[in-house]
């Protein structure tokens, strides 16, 4: 394998697959390169005091097992990783969603994203709002359409009303967007808030996430309560779920903190919790933007510990998502809205977008999280008579 290969031996995502002389019966595997480990059969097969957790149909007893388990889980995964008998091309595998989704939280980190989107949406108020720098700013999403990559994506239908219109007309989406993200899964469950030492106690890995957004339905629905239906038609994540410990190498200093924070949100005196992951997105097969992770304002530490601060407590298989990763650079930004200013071109029916990302691992390697693709298909027809004719 080419050393610089993303999924070497320092990065061994977990996944979920299926082969087709077997399509009902769902495999966790692990990536190597081009290949998918077998998990479940090679555990087996060694005697592995940890094979009930891998003959599972997906993650969700790993993930509930807890961090000394997920340690000792991929110690073993490493020993076997190059076992050929139990290697399988990927591209002879069907990838399916790797957990059952819990809850779905979606936050808004990154302060060149929400400064952007402030001005394009609210351009005679401020562009940041007085709470941003002294709260992680979330909602909650829809987990049940949470979709793995490569899944299409119906264009929504909704109430859209410019400030130049009358009245909403409903219909398809005219500004169906992307939102480039970083996914984080929780294993083991709280009963009490989560400090931010207690991050890696219980979240278990990392995935890469388009936010799909339909910025006409979101403009008009989202005061006072925040996004509803512009968002939570779709979410995409891929397919392979990277464990926290392959981003050791990766840890990074947030951007400094232009505020006084809460103690429960004080990262000063912690290790560096901010993730050197660098995003490529492509639209169509072409380069569209490189948001860099590292320039995120909030990490996700405060995060979960924001999140859980009220006495919210944890399910396995809760993702939050970081909110739209946009750096400083005009080929940094994370969505179309703010690549083009709020003018467009949003999506069109069959544009395909792909997000890829990688971290740096240790000496020199590189630590690959798996793609999230998603194609766009044709609004489906209105479902009474509120009709639109016009295309989007
Ligand atoms: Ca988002």
């Amino acid at each position: 394998m080419p050393q610089q290969d993303p999924f070497g031996p320092d990065t061994l995502p977990y996944g979920v697959f299926t082969t087709a002389d077997a399509p009902e019966q769902r495999r966790i595997g692990v990536r190597y390169g081009e290949r998918v480990l077998d998990a479940g059969a090679i555990a087996t097969v060694r005697g592995s005091a940890h094979a009930e957790l891998l003959v599972a149909p997906d993650l969700g007893p790993l993930l509930a097992a807890g961090r000394p388990v997920w340690q000792a889980v991929r110690a073993e995964v490493r020993d076997w990783i190059s076992e050929e008998p139990f290697l399988l091309p990927l591209a002879d595998v069907t990838l399916h969603l790797p957990f059952e989704v819990a809850d779905y939280v979606d936050f808004y980190a990154s302060e060149h994203h929400a400064t952007n989107v402030g001005r394009i949406f609210r351009p005679d108020g401020d562009a940041l709002t007085p709470n941003w720098k002294h709260l992680p700013i979330g909602y909650h999403g829809r987990a049940g359409t949470v979709v793995v990559t490569g899944t299409e994506v119906v264009r929504p239908s909704g109430q859209r009303k410019t400030p130049a219109d009358d009245a909403p007309t409903f219909g398809p989406s005219r500004r169906l967007d992307i939102e480039a993200e970083v996914g984080f899964v929780v294993g083991t469950p709280s009963s009490a808030p989560v400090p931010l030492d207690g991050f890696r106690d219980h979240v278990f890995g990392v995935c890469l996430v388009n936010d799909w957004s339909a910025r006409d339905l979101q403009a008009w629905e989202y005061v006072p309560l925040g996004p509803f239906l512009g968002k939570s038609f779709a979410t995409s994540v891929s397919a392979w779920i990277t464990p926290l410990d392959a981003f050791d190498d990766a840890r990074t200093a947030p951007p400094e903190r232009t505020h006084p924070l809460l103690p429960y949100l004080d990262d000063s005196a912690a290790e560096p919790a901010g993730l050197d992951i660098r995003i490529d997105v492509a639209l169509n097969g072409e380069p569209l933007t490189s948001p860099p992770f590292s320039t995120m304002y909030w990490t996700a530490a405060q995060q979960l510990a924001h999140m859980t601060v009220n006495g919210a407590t944890l399910r396995t298989g809760d993702l939050f998502a970081s909110g739209t990763v946009s750096g400083p650079e005009e080929h940094q930004l994370g969505c179309l809205l703010e690549l083009t200013k709020g003018k467009g071109p949003f999506l069109q029916d069959g544009d395909e977008v792909t997000i890829t990302a990688w971290a740096p691992g240790p000496d020199g390697s590189r630590i690959g999280l798996g793609e999230v693709t998603g194609r766009i298909a044709p609004a489906a027809p209105a479902a009474d008579t509120a009709t639109d004719a016009g295309a989007p």
